[in-house]
């Protein structure tokens, strides 16, 4: 990415936002972050956990210029990836480092690793997993972490995602769904869609004069920002500080 010329997803949210909000009706704005799936694909794990917090930040923008009083934000995702954590590292152990433990024949392993993907390292002579440390590029974004089964882009996983809300009607979205579930959420919540609505079954587009009758969220705004996770938000962890 060129940070002088290419504008941030929280830059890109915000511009949406303030363009799409002289619309004193209502709007719908939908917000990807597609780049993470895309350093999933590749195994490039820094990356994708990077877009994640680029996406965290398009949220925290978005809260922040919009109120809750009048505006639903969702946050989820629409399929998972197959990157797995293995556990038992300590607290504070770099999240992008490499596990705490090793395996049976003493080679290091990474603390994310996935099951499929271009980051697969063949075995050495004597069938024993390569020490991923002494790999070329390790540690560089542009490293892939290691995986069990070669295929050239990793695939989409089969996990439950979350869904996290803010704003009227958040307790909708508490739990997990069918994905096909949230828009019909979300529009019952806004009053907009040929579905059963909030405000009394009625469209939204077709209520009378807002100022003749007082519908709370006539003026709803609905935001959804859709992340393509691995079921697992980054800002759970912490790398530690040099
Ligand atoms: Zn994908």
């Amino acid at each position: 990415m060129n940070k002088t010329t290419e504008p941030t997803l929280a830059e890109l949210t915000e511009t949406a936002i303030k363009i799409l909000r002289r619309n004193n009706k209502g709007i719908f704005l939908f917000v990807e972050g597609g780049r993470i799936d895309h350093g999933h694909h590749d195994n490039r794990v820094q990356f994708a956990l990077d877009e994640t917090v680029q996406l965290s930040e398009a949220v925290k923008r978005a809260a922040g210029l919009l109120s809750q009083d009048d505006t639903l934000i969702v946050v989820t995702a629409d399929h998972a990836h197959v990157m797995s954590i293995n556990g038992y590292s300590n607290r504070g152990h770099d999240i992008l480092g490499i596990s705490r433990n090793t395996d049976t024949n003493k080679a290091p392993y990474m603390t994310l690793s996935y099951t499929n993907g271009p980051g697969f390292y063949n075995l050495t002579g004597n069938g024993v997993r390569p020490d991923v440390t002494k790999l070329q590029n390790f540690g560089t974004p542009q490293w892939r972490s290691h995986v069990d089964i070669p295929v050239t882009s990793e695939t989409h996983g089969g996990d439950d995602v979350a869904v996290f809300a803010l704003g009227p009607h958040h307790s909708m979205f508490s739990g997990l769904y069918e994905q096909s579930q949230l828009p019909y959420r979300m529009a019952w919540a806004a009053c907009f869609g040929p579905g059963s609505v909030y405000c009394a079954g009625r469209s939204r587009l077709s209520l009378p004069n807002a100022g003749a009758i007082h519908w709370p969220l006539e003026h709803l705004h609905c935001l959804t920002l859709l992340a393509l996770l691995a079921s697992i938000p980054v800002y759970f962890f912490e790398r530690p500080i040099n």
